[in-house]
């Protein structure tokens, strides 16, 4: 055994989702799948099924910061994936647990929703997400809904909320998933001012979980070293196939097969 071939670990702070849809069981299952090593520190307990949320916990901050610190001293962290933070003080957290890993690429789901439309976090945590958090990522990949809180823009469309946000972020994917057109536009915006529009099928069916996947697979590019452009599109690629074969098991939303 020896440490010369071991797969990229990424960080994951992310909720529990106990249907195993979203949250870090999507994490780690998106990463297994990129060939990555997923270390999930736990942020927030949700109750829910696969139609939607019930209840929510966010954890205390000490436990948190033990949980990620525990593993940034042991393992070497090659990208992070944030997920559902749940409070403002959990952005803080994170934002104290980047500063330990400078130059890590930090991919940012900015979860708020469920996809059965439950909150999992006040507006507030997004404005917080997008003051202190975004500055410091990689790369945020908000679906238009959630991109529209980030921006206080209620009605705006991807480009009015990439143009309100690029401010705050390098990279900003915005997807196009709740829509309701035959092809699903997801939209790359870079602050350097290159846009790349990535155009898919619409599949039939609403799943649980998709932003999950797409971010998580996302990190592990980027922790492979990926270029982001490219890395985008690997994970785009990836989440479109997970959720043409996803699963009915239960009475709501679809579960991505991602493995
Ligand atoms: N994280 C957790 C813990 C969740 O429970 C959910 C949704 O239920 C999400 C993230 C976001 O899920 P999706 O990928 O469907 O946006």
């Amino acid at each position: 055994m020896n440490n010369f071939n071991s797969r990229p670990v990424v960080l994951c702070l992310s909720g529990h989702d106990p249907s195993g849809g979203a949250g870090l069981q999507a994490d780690i299952e998106a990463l297994l799948a990129q060939g990555c090593h997923a270390a999930p520190t736990l942020t927030a307990l949700t109750v829910q099924d696969t139609r939607d949320v019930v209840d929510f916990r966010v954890l205390d901050r000490a436990w948190v910061l033990a949980q990620a610190y525990a593993v940034i001293d042991d393992l070497p962290i090659a990208a992070v994936k944030l997920g559902m933070l749940g409070s403002v003080e959990m952005v803080d957290t994170v934002v104290q647990i980047m500063q330990r890993l400078p130059g890590v690429p930090l991919v940012c789901d900015p979860v708020l929703r469920a996809g059965g439309g439950g909150a999992l976090g006040k507006d507030d945590v997004g404005y917080a997400m997008r003051e202190r958090l975004l500055p410091i990522a990689t790369i945020a990949t908000p679906n238009l809904p959630e991109a529209r809180i980030l921006a206080e823009l209620p009605e705006g469309t991807a480009d009015e909320c990439a143009e309100k946000l690029l401010p705050f972020i390098e990279h900003l994917l915005i997807t196009g998933g709740h829509g309701e057109e035959q092809q699903v536009h997801n939209r790359l915006y870079s602050r350097q001012g290159g846009h790349h529009d990535f155009t898919c099928a619409r599949l039939p069916g609403s799943y649980h979980g998709s932003g999950c996947t797409l971010a998580s697979t996302l990190a592990g590019r980027l922790g492979h070293g990926e270029p982001v452009i490219s890395a985008v599109r690997s994970a785009l690629d990836y989440t479109w196939r997970t959720l043409r074969d996803a699963e009915a098991p239960g009475r709501g939303q679809y579960i991505p097969r991602r493995l």
